[in-house]
Protein backbone atom coordinates (compact mmCIF):
# COMPACT_ATOMS: atom_id res chain seq x y z
CA UNK A 1 0.00 0.00 0.00
CA UNK A 2 1.24 3.21 -1.48
CA UNK A 3 1.23 5.95 1.36
CA UNK A 4 0.76 9.55 -0.13
CA UNK A 5 3.49 10.94 2.33
CA UNK A 6 5.60 7.91 2.46
CA UNK A 7 8.57 9.90 -0.06
CA UNK A 8 8.95 13.00 2.11
CA UNK A 9 9.52 11.65 5.81
CA UNK A 10 9.56 15.24 7.10
CA UNK A 11 5.57 15.08 6.54
CA UNK A 12 4.74 11.44 7.14
CA UNK A 13 3.09 12.60 9.98
CA UNK A 14 -0.68 11.44 11.21
CA UNK A 15 -2.80 13.89 9.49
CA UNK A 16 -4.73 16.17 12.66
CA UNK A 17 -7.81 13.32 12.46
CA UNK A 18 -5.73 10.10 13.29
CA UNK A 19 -4.20 12.16 16.07
CA UNK A 20 -7.73 13.52 17.83
CA UNK A 21 -9.21 9.87 17.88
CA UNK A 22 -8.30 6.38 19.94
CA UNK A 23 -8.74 3.81 17.32
CA UNK A 24 -10.05 0.48 18.29
CA UNK A 25 -7.51 -2.62 18.09
CA UNK A 26 -6.42 -4.11 14.60
CA UNK A 27 -8.81 -5.76 13.11
CA UNK A 28 -8.09 -9.39 12.15
CA UNK A 29 -7.03 -9.81 8.85
CA UNK A 30 -8.47 -12.35 6.39
CA UNK A 31 -7.07 -16.14 7.09
CA UNK A 32 -9.71 -18.29 6.04
CA UNK A 33 -12.25 -18.96 3.22
CA UNK A 34 -15.69 -17.85 3.63
CA UNK A 35 -18.85 -17.59 1.67
CA UNK A 36 -21.28 -14.35 2.19
CA UNK A 37 -24.19 -12.85 0.17
CA UNK A 38 -22.02 -9.71 -0.55
CA UNK A 39 -18.04 -9.20 -0.71
CA UNK A 40 -17.06 -5.48 -0.30
CA UNK A 41 -13.87 -4.03 -1.35
CA UNK A 42 -12.38 -0.97 0.66
CA UNK A 43 -13.76 0.57 4.70
CA UNK A 44 -14.42 3.99 3.38
CA UNK A 45 -17.32 6.15 3.61
CA UNK A 46 -18.55 3.98 0.37
CA UNK A 47 -18.27 0.75 1.39
CA UNK A 48 -19.42 0.64 4.99
CA UNK A 49 -22.38 2.22 4.28
CA UNK A 50 -23.34 -0.08 1.85
CA UNK A 51 -22.76 -2.81 4.37
CA UNK A 52 -24.86 -0.95 6.55
CA UNK A 53 -27.44 -1.22 4.42
CA UNK A 54 -27.10 -4.93 3.32
CA UNK A 55 -26.82 -6.21 6.84
CA UNK A 56 -30.19 -4.17 7.84
CA UNK A 57 -31.87 -5.84 4.82
CA UNK A 58 -30.06 -9.52 6.07
CA UNK A 59 -27.51 -10.33 3.79
CA UNK A 60 -24.84 -11.79 5.09
CA UNK A 61 -21.46 -9.08 3.99
CA UNK A 62 -17.89 -9.46 4.50
CA UNK A 63 -15.93 -5.86 3.53
CA UNK A 64 -11.85 -6.36 2.85
CA UNK A 65 -10.17 -3.61 3.76
CA UNK A 66 -6.57 -3.18 2.52
CA UNK A 67 -5.15 -1.00 5.34
CA UNK A 68 -7.48 0.14 8.27
CA UNK A 69 -10.72 1.07 8.50
CA UNK A 70 -11.09 5.05 6.73
CA UNK A 71 -7.43 5.17 6.22
CA UNK A 72 -7.97 6.14 2.51
CA UNK A 73 -9.81 9.57 1.65
CA UNK A 74 -12.39 9.31 3.86
CA UNK A 75 -10.33 9.58 7.17
CA UNK A 76 -8.62 12.13 5.83
CA UNK A 77 -10.78 14.46 4.38
CA UNK A 78 -11.90 18.38 4.60
CA UNK A 79 -14.56 17.11 6.76
CA UNK A 80 -17.16 19.20 4.49
CA UNK A 81 -20.71 17.55 4.03
CA UNK A 82 -21.83 19.63 0.99
CA UNK A 83 -24.82 19.51 -1.32
CA UNK A 84 -24.46 19.04 -5.07
CA UNK A 85 -22.31 17.81 -7.19
CA UNK A 86 -18.42 18.76 -7.96
CA UNK A 87 -19.96 18.70 -11.63
CA UNK A 88 -22.58 20.58 -10.93
CA UNK A 89 -25.89 19.56 -12.16
CA UNK A 90 -24.85 20.39 -16.16
CA UNK A 91 -23.45 16.54 -16.89
CA UNK A 92 -27.02 15.34 -15.53
CA UNK A 93 -29.20 17.79 -17.20
CA UNK A 94 -27.44 17.57 -20.52
CA UNK A 95 -27.16 13.47 -20.51
CA UNK A 96 -30.54 12.49 -18.51
CA UNK A 97 -32.70 15.83 -18.93
CA UNK A 98 -33.94 18.08 -16.57
CA UNK A 99 -36.60 16.28 -14.50
CA UNK A 100 -34.25 13.27 -13.92
CA UNK A 101 -31.66 15.87 -13.17
CA UNK A 102 -34.00 17.79 -10.20
CA UNK A 103 -34.29 14.15 -8.89
CA UNK A 104 -30.22 13.55 -8.43
CA UNK A 105 -30.48 17.17 -7.30
CA UNK A 106 -32.49 16.02 -4.36
CA UNK A 107 -30.56 12.54 -4.13
CA UNK A 108 -27.89 14.98 -2.83
CA UNK A 109 -30.05 16.55 -0.19
CA UNK A 110 -30.81 13.02 0.69
CA UNK A 111 -27.23 12.45 0.94
CA UNK A 112 -26.84 15.12 3.92
CA UNK A 113 -30.26 13.63 5.62
CA UNK A 114 -28.44 10.10 5.82
CA UNK A 115 -25.39 11.64 7.34
CA UNK A 116 -27.00 13.28 9.94
CA UNK A 117 -29.57 10.21 10.13
CA UNK A 118 -26.98 7.67 10.96
CA UNK A 119 -25.06 9.98 13.48
CA UNK A 120 -28.31 10.06 15.14
CA UNK A 121 -29.33 6.39 14.77
CA UNK A 122 -25.77 4.93 15.82
CA UNK A 123 -25.08 7.70 18.47
CA UNK A 124 -21.65 8.79 16.87
CA UNK A 125 -19.82 11.49 17.94
CA UNK A 126 -18.13 13.11 15.48
CA UNK A 127 -18.02 17.20 16.00
CA UNK A 128 -21.02 17.49 13.36
CA UNK A 129 -22.19 21.15 12.45
CA UNK A 130 -24.33 22.78 9.96
CA UNK A 131 -23.23 26.27 7.76
CA UNK A 132 -21.52 26.61 4.22
CA UNK A 133 -20.35 28.93 2.80
CA UNK A 134 -19.03 29.34 -1.33
CA UNK A 135 -16.80 32.66 -2.00
CA UNK A 136 -15.46 33.80 -4.52
CA UNK A 137 -12.26 35.72 -4.42
CA UNK A 138 -12.28 38.19 -7.40
CA UNK A 139 -15.26 40.10 -9.00
CA UNK A 140 -15.46 37.79 -12.19
CA UNK A 141 -15.48 35.14 -9.85
CA UNK A 142 -18.06 37.28 -7.65
CA UNK A 143 -20.09 37.20 -10.97
CA UNK A 144 -19.83 33.65 -11.56
CA UNK A 145 -20.79 32.75 -8.20
CA UNK A 146 -23.55 34.88 -8.38
CA UNK A 147 -25.23 33.44 -11.41
CA UNK A 148 -24.26 29.74 -10.54
CA UNK A 149 -26.34 30.82 -6.84
CA UNK A 150 -29.58 32.59 -9.46
CA UNK A 151 -29.48 29.54 -11.54
CA UNK A 152 -29.36 26.88 -9.01
CA UNK A 153 -32.64 28.90 -6.82
CA UNK A 154 -34.39 29.11 -10.24
CA UNK A 155 -34.24 25.71 -11.30
CA UNK A 156 -33.36 23.64 -8.48
CA UNK A 157 -34.99 25.36 -5.09
CA UNK A 158 -31.06 26.05 -3.75
CA UNK A 159 -31.60 28.62 -0.61
CA UNK A 160 -28.79 30.64 0.77
CA UNK A 161 -28.14 34.33 1.95
CA UNK A 162 -26.37 35.83 -0.23
CA UNK A 163 -23.66 39.11 0.40
CA UNK A 164 -21.08 41.21 -1.28
CA UNK A 165 -18.41 44.04 -0.53
CA UNK A 166 -18.11 44.74 3.18
CA UNK A 167 -21.19 42.57 4.11
CA UNK A 168 -18.94 39.25 3.44
CA UNK A 169 -17.34 40.01 6.54
CA UNK A 170 -20.23 39.47 8.52
CA UNK A 171 -19.68 36.20 7.07
CA UNK A 172 -15.85 35.54 7.21
CA UNK A 173 -13.08 37.82 8.60
CA UNK A 174 -11.37 38.00 5.35
CA UNK A 175 -10.30 41.33 3.19
CA UNK A 176 -10.02 38.58 0.32
CA UNK A 177 -13.13 37.98 -1.29
CA UNK A 178 -15.64 40.12 -3.12
CA UNK A 179 -18.74 37.88 -2.58
CA UNK A 180 -20.21 34.66 -0.84
CA UNK A 181 -23.40 32.76 -0.49
CA UNK A 182 -24.01 31.04 3.29
CA UNK A 183 -26.74 28.06 3.17
CA UNK A 184 -27.26 25.87 6.24
CA UNK A 185 -28.10 22.69 4.40
CA UNK A 186 -24.62 21.61 4.27
CA UNK A 187 -21.82 21.46 6.88
CA UNK A 188 -19.07 19.29 8.47
CA UNK A 189 -17.69 16.73 10.79
CA UNK A 190 -14.84 14.94 11.76
CA UNK A 191 -14.80 12.50 9.34
CA UNK A 192 -12.75 9.84 10.97
CA UNK A 193 -14.87 9.62 13.94
CA UNK A 194 -17.73 9.61 11.68
CA UNK A 195 -16.15 6.55 9.65
CA UNK A 196 -15.37 4.60 13.11
CA UNK A 197 -18.62 5.39 14.16
CA UNK A 198 -20.05 3.73 10.64
CA UNK A 199 -17.61 0.99 11.23
CA UNK A 200 -18.51 0.12 14.57
CA UNK A 201 -22.08 -0.10 13.39
CA UNK A 202 -21.61 -2.27 10.94
CA UNK A 203 -20.41 -4.83 13.04
CA UNK A 204 -22.86 -4.00 15.01
CA UNK A 205 -25.30 -5.47 12.74
CA UNK A 206 -23.34 -8.47 11.85
CA UNK A 207 -20.91 -7.65 9.22
CA UNK A 208 -17.34 -8.90 9.38
CA UNK A 209 -14.61 -6.47 8.55
CA UNK A 210 -11.29 -7.38 7.45
CA UNK A 211 -8.35 -5.28 8.28
CA UNK A 212 -4.85 -5.49 6.50
CA UNK A 213 -6.98 -7.48 3.78
CA UNK A 214 -5.62 -6.41 0.46
CA UNK A 215 -7.93 -7.95 -2.49
CA UNK A 216 -5.28 -8.92 -4.57
CA UNK A 217 -7.57 -10.50 -7.73
CA UNK A 218 -11.47 -11.30 -8.13
CA UNK A 219 -12.73 -14.16 -9.88
CA UNK A 220 -15.95 -12.91 -12.29
CA UNK A 221 -19.35 -15.22 -12.99
CA UNK A 222 -22.34 -16.23 -11.20
CA UNK A 223 -20.22 -16.20 -8.04
CA UNK A 224 -17.68 -13.93 -7.25
CA UNK A 225 -14.34 -14.78 -5.68
CA UNK A 226 -12.16 -12.04 -3.86
CA UNK A 227 -8.54 -13.48 -3.13
CA UNK A 228 -6.35 -11.78 -0.27
CA UNK A 229 -2.64 -13.04 0.65
CA UNK A 230 -4.32 -15.41 2.81
CA UNK A 231 -7.68 -15.96 2.32
CA UNK A 232 -10.80 -15.92 -0.16
CA UNK A 233 -14.06 -14.74 0.21
CA UNK A 234 -17.09 -16.46 -2.78
CA UNK A 235 -20.08 -14.09 -2.51
CA UNK A 236 -23.29 -13.44 -4.91
CA UNK A 237 -22.07 -9.84 -5.29
CA UNK A 238 -19.19 -7.41 -5.12
CA UNK A 239 -19.05 -4.21 -4.45
CA UNK A 240 -15.97 -2.22 -5.81
CA UNK A 241 -16.30 0.98 -3.33
CA UNK A 242 -14.26 3.90 -3.80
CA UNK A 243 -11.33 4.40 -4.63
CA UNK A 244 -10.01 0.94 -4.69
CA UNK A 245 -10.08 1.06 -8.37
CA UNK A 246 -7.46 3.95 -8.43
CA UNK A 247 -3.86 2.37 -9.17
CA UNK A 248 -2.26 4.90 -6.30
CA UNK A 249 -3.79 1.65 -4.00
CA UNK A 250 -2.32 -0.85 -5.62
CA UNK A 251 -3.43 -4.09 -7.99
CA UNK A 252 -6.37 -2.77 -10.11
CA UNK A 253 -8.60 -5.31 -9.73
CA UNK A 254 -11.41 -3.24 -12.17
CA UNK A 255 -8.79 -2.23 -14.90
CA UNK A 256 -11.47 -0.67 -17.21
CA UNK A 257 -12.75 1.23 -14.43
CA UNK A 258 -9.31 2.80 -13.66
CA UNK A 259 -8.68 4.23 -17.18
CA UNK A 260 -12.26 6.37 -16.23
CA UNK A 261 -10.53 7.86 -12.62
CA UNK A 262 -7.42 10.07 -11.76
CA UNK A 263 -5.49 9.83 -8.51
CA UNK A 264 -5.41 13.66 -7.31
CA UNK A 265 -3.42 14.16 -4.64
CA UNK A 266 -5.03 17.55 -2.25
CA UNK A 267 -3.91 18.33 1.36
CA UNK A 268 -4.71 19.89 4.38
CA UNK A 269 -2.69 21.86 7.10
CA UNK A 270 -3.92 22.00 10.68
CA UNK A 271 -2.73 24.53 13.06
CA UNK A 272 -2.45 24.61 16.31
CA UNK A 273 -5.37 25.59 18.77
CA UNK A 274 -6.99 29.03 19.15
CA UNK A 275 -8.68 30.30 21.62
CA UNK A 276 -12.51 30.72 21.03
CA UNK A 277 -12.87 34.30 20.43
CA UNK A 278 -9.84 34.31 18.25
CA UNK A 279 -11.79 31.50 16.00
CA UNK A 280 -14.80 33.03 16.00
CA UNK A 281 -13.81 36.41 14.79
CA UNK A 282 -12.43 34.28 11.49
CA UNK A 283 -15.73 31.99 11.11
CA UNK A 284 -18.24 33.90 12.80
CA UNK A 285 -20.93 31.10 11.97
CA UNK A 286 -18.17 28.02 12.34
CA UNK A 287 -18.81 27.64 8.19
CA UNK A 288 -17.22 25.30 6.00
CA UNK A 289 -15.56 27.32 2.95
CA UNK A 290 -14.83 26.46 -0.22
CA UNK A 291 -14.16 28.92 -3.15
CA UNK A 292 -15.14 28.78 -6.16
CA UNK A 293 -11.06 28.43 -8.31
CA UNK A 294 -10.61 25.56 -10.30
CA UNK A 295 -8.03 24.86 -8.13
CA UNK A 296 -9.76 25.70 -4.72
CA UNK A 297 -9.12 26.58 -1.16
CA UNK A 298 -11.44 24.65 1.32
CA UNK A 299 -11.18 25.48 4.98
CA UNK A 300 -13.12 24.78 8.41
CA UNK A 301 -12.04 25.09 12.33
CA UNK A 302 -11.89 22.14 14.07
CA UNK A 303 -13.76 21.58 17.09
CA UNK A 304 -10.89 22.37 19.20
CA UNK A 305 -10.84 25.83 17.06
CA UNK A 306 -7.88 24.63 14.66
CA UNK A 307 -8.01 25.72 11.33
CA UNK A 308 -7.92 23.00 8.82
CA UNK A 309 -7.17 24.71 5.46
CA UNK A 310 -7.22 22.58 2.30
CA UNK A 311 -6.17 23.48 -1.28
CA UNK A 312 -3.22 22.64 -3.53
CA UNK A 313 -3.58 19.76 -5.77
CA UNK A 314 -0.88 17.09 -7.26
CA UNK A 315 -1.42 15.16 -10.19
CA UNK A 316 1.37 12.64 -9.45
CA UNK A 317 1.34 10.26 -6.74
CA UNK A 318 3.96 12.22 -4.91
CA UNK A 319 3.76 15.02 -2.38
CA UNK A 320 4.50 18.18 -3.53
CA UNK A 321 8.35 20.12 -2.65
CA UNK A 322 7.36 22.70 0.41
CA UNK A 323 4.05 21.72 1.02
CA UNK A 324 3.71 22.98 4.36
CA UNK A 325 5.25 26.48 3.47
CA UNK A 326 2.79 27.11 0.39
CA UNK A 327 -0.01 25.80 2.19
CA UNK A 328 0.61 28.09 5.33
CA UNK A 329 1.39 31.02 2.72
CA UNK A 330 -2.16 29.68 0.78
CA UNK A 331 -3.75 30.43 4.57
CA UNK A 332 -1.77 33.55 5.06
CA UNK A 333 -3.99 35.47 1.90
CA UNK A 334 -7.14 34.15 3.26
CA UNK A 335 -6.58 35.24 6.89
CA UNK A 336 -3.29 37.46 7.06
CA UNK A 337 -3.32 36.89 11.11
CA UNK A 338 -2.55 33.65 11.14
CA UNK A 339 0.51 34.06 9.43
CA UNK A 340 3.29 32.72 11.94
CA UNK A 341 0.54 30.33 13.75
CA UNK A 342 2.08 26.99 14.08
CA UNK A 343 1.01 24.69 12.10
CA UNK A 344 0.43 20.91 13.60
CA UNK A 345 -0.39 18.48 10.89
CA UNK A 346 0.38 18.22 7.02
CA UNK A 347 -1.39 15.51 5.48
CA UNK A 348 -3.01 14.51 2.10
CA UNK A 349 -4.81 12.01 0.20
CA UNK A 350 -6.18 10.98 -3.16
CA UNK A 351 -9.44 12.27 -4.19
CA UNK A 352 -11.07 10.10 -7.41
CA UNK A 353 -11.72 12.07 -10.02
CA UNK A 354 -14.21 11.39 -13.42
CA UNK A 355 -13.16 13.34 -16.86
CA UNK A 356 -16.71 15.55 -15.98
CA UNK A 357 -16.70 15.37 -12.45
CA UNK A 358 -20.22 13.85 -11.93
CA UNK A 359 -19.60 10.55 -9.64
CA UNK A 360 -18.91 6.95 -11.97
CA UNK A 361 -21.43 4.23 -10.44
CA UNK A 362 -22.16 1.38 -12.02
CA UNK A 363 -21.88 -2.78 -12.62
CA UNK A 364 -19.76 -4.86 -14.17
CA UNK A 365 -21.48 -8.03 -15.74
CA UNK A 366 -24.71 -8.61 -13.60
CA UNK A 367 -23.23 -8.53 -10.00
CA UNK A 368 -19.98 -6.68 -9.85
CA UNK A 369 -21.20 -2.73 -8.20
CA UNK A 370 -18.56 -0.12 -8.13
CA UNK A 371 -18.68 3.52 -6.79
CA UNK A 372 -16.27 5.75 -8.00
CA UNK A 373 -15.47 9.38 -9.40
CA UNK A 374 -16.80 11.11 -6.24
CA UNK A 375 -14.49 13.97 -7.64
CA UNK A 376 -13.41 15.30 -4.14
CA UNK A 377 -17.62 15.74 -3.34
CA UNK A 378 -17.55 12.28 -1.32
CA UNK A 379 -18.42 13.09 2.42
CA UNK A 380 -22.16 13.18 2.34
CA UNK A 381 -22.25 11.43 -1.05
CA UNK A 382 -20.64 8.11 -0.30
CA UNK A 383 -23.33 7.24 2.34
CA UNK A 384 -26.12 7.55 -0.27
CA UNK A 385 -24.12 5.83 -2.73
CA UNK A 386 -23.95 2.72 -0.72
CA UNK A 387 -27.67 2.68 -0.15
CA UNK A 388 -28.30 2.70 -3.31
CA UNK A 389 -26.01 0.03 -4.05
CA UNK A 390 -27.50 -2.23 -1.36
CA UNK A 391 -30.94 -1.18 -2.59
CA UNK A 392 -29.76 -2.20 -5.99
CA UNK A 393 -28.88 -5.57 -5.02
CA UNK A 394 -31.74 -6.02 -3.11
CA UNK A 395 -33.92 -5.91 -6.31
CA UNK A 396 -34.94 -1.63 -6.24
CA UNK A 397 -32.58 -0.40 -8.29
CA UNK A 398 -34.49 2.71 -9.45
CA UNK A 399 -32.15 5.32 -7.76
CA UNK A 400 -29.00 3.27 -8.37
CA UNK A 401 -30.04 3.34 -12.53
CA UNK A 402 -30.58 7.01 -12.80
CA UNK A 403 -26.56 7.10 -11.79
CA UNK A 404 -25.46 4.29 -14.16
CA UNK A 405 -27.02 5.80 -17.42
CA UNK A 406 -24.43 9.09 -17.03
CA UNK A 407 -21.51 8.29 -19.27
CA UNK A 408 -18.02 8.51 -19.17
CA UNK A 409 -15.12 9.06 -20.58
CA UNK A 410 -11.58 7.34 -20.37
CA UNK A 411 -8.67 10.27 -19.38
CA UNK A 412 -7.07 10.83 -22.86
CA UNK A 413 -3.78 9.93 -23.31
CA UNK A 414 -4.22 6.16 -21.54
CA UNK A 415 -2.39 5.73 -18.36
CA UNK A 416 0.98 7.07 -19.48
CA UNK A 417 -0.06 10.77 -20.61
CA UNK A 418 -3.42 11.56 -19.11
CA UNK A 419 -1.57 12.91 -16.05
CA UNK A 420 0.18 15.74 -18.63
CA UNK A 421 -2.76 16.21 -20.17
CA UNK A 422 -4.53 17.15 -17.00
CA UNK A 423 -2.11 18.84 -15.87
CA UNK A 424 -2.33 21.18 -18.93
CA UNK A 425 -5.86 21.90 -18.85
CA UNK A 426 -5.27 22.61 -14.38
CA UNK A 427 -2.39 25.22 -15.60
CA UNK A 428 -4.91 26.92 -18.38
CA UNK A 429 -7.45 27.09 -15.50
CA UNK A 430 -5.05 28.39 -12.64
CA UNK A 431 -4.14 30.87 -15.29
CA UNK A 432 -7.74 32.33 -15.71
CA UNK A 433 -8.62 32.11 -11.93
CA UNK A 434 -5.65 34.55 -11.87
CA UNK A 435 -7.23 37.29 -14.10
C1 LIG B 1 -7.54 15.48 1.43
C2 LIG B 1 -8.96 15.23 1.00
C3 LIG B 1 -9.93 16.17 1.26
C4 LIG B 1 -11.25 15.93 0.89
N1 LIG B 1 -12.19 16.81 1.30
C5 LIG B 1 -13.50 16.55 1.06
C6 LIG B 1 -14.50 17.38 1.60
O1 LIG B 1 -14.23 18.30 2.37
N2 LIG B 1 -15.80 17.11 1.28
C7 LIG B 1 -16.14 16.06 0.46
O2 LIG B 1 -17.33 15.87 0.20
N3 LIG B 1 -15.20 15.22 -0.02
C8 LIG B 1 -13.90 15.41 0.28
N4 LIG B 1 -12.95 14.55 -0.15
C9 LIG B 1 -13.38 13.34 -0.90
C10 LIG B 1 -13.96 12.27 0.03
O3 LIG B 1 -13.09 12.08 1.11
C11 LIG B 1 -14.13 10.96 -0.76
O4 LIG B 1 -14.96 11.21 -1.87
C12 LIG B 1 -14.73 9.84 0.05
O5 LIG B 1 -14.12 9.70 1.30
C13 LIG B 1 -14.59 8.55 -0.74
O6 LIG B 1 -14.96 7.48 0.10
P1 LIG B 1 -14.85 6.03 -0.46
O7 LIG B 1 -15.35 5.09 0.58
O8 LIG B 1 -15.55 5.97 -1.74
O9 LIG B 1 -13.29 5.83 -0.74
P2 LIG B 1 -12.09 5.66 0.31
O10 LIG B 1 -12.32 6.37 1.57
O11 LIG B 1 -10.83 5.94 -0.41
O12 LIG B 1 -12.15 4.13 0.65
C14 LIG B 1 -11.67 3.14 -0.24
C15 LIG B 1 -11.01 2.09 0.65
O13 LIG B 1 -10.66 0.98 -0.18
C16 LIG B 1 -9.45 0.46 0.31
N5 LIG B 1 -8.88 -0.33 -0.78
C17 LIG B 1 -8.32 0.12 -1.93
N6 LIG B 1 -7.92 -0.92 -2.70
C18 LIG B 1 -8.25 -2.02 -2.01
C19 LIG B 1 -8.08 -3.41 -2.29
N7 LIG B 1 -7.51 -3.85 -3.43
N8 LIG B 1 -8.52 -4.31 -1.36
C20 LIG B 1 -9.11 -3.89 -0.20
N9 LIG B 1 -9.29 -2.58 0.09
C21 LIG B 1 -8.86 -1.67 -0.81
C22 LIG B 1 -8.62 1.68 0.68
O14 LIG B 1 -7.61 1.36 1.59
C23 LIG B 1 -9.70 2.59 1.28
O15 LIG B 1 -9.79 2.45 2.68
C24 LIG B 1 -11.61 14.74 0.18
C25 LIG B 1 -10.64 13.81 -0.11
C26 LIG B 1 -9.32 14.03 0.30
C27 LIG B 1 -8.30 12.99 0.00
Amino acid sequence: MASLLQSDTQLNQQSYYEASVVRPLLLASLQTDLVADVVVVGAGFSGLSAAIELAKRGFKVVVLEADRVCSGASGRNGGQTIVGYASGQGPFEEQLGRELARQVWGMSLEAIDLVDQRIAEFAVECDRVHGYMYVADSPRKARELEADVRSMERDYGFVSTWAEGADVQKHIGSERYHACAYETRSGHLHPLKYGLGLARAAQMLGVQIFEKSAVLAMERGATVTARTAQGQVRAKFALLSGNCTLPAYGPAIAPELAARAMPVGTYIVGTAPMDAERAAALLPQNAAVCDNNFVLDYFRLSADYRMLFGGRVSYTTSTPRNLQETMAQRMAKVFPTLKGVPIEFVWGGFVDISMNRAPDFGRLGDNIYYLQGFSGHGVALTGLAGKLVANAMAGEAEQFEIFSRLKHRKFPGGALLRTPSLVLGTLYHRLRDHF
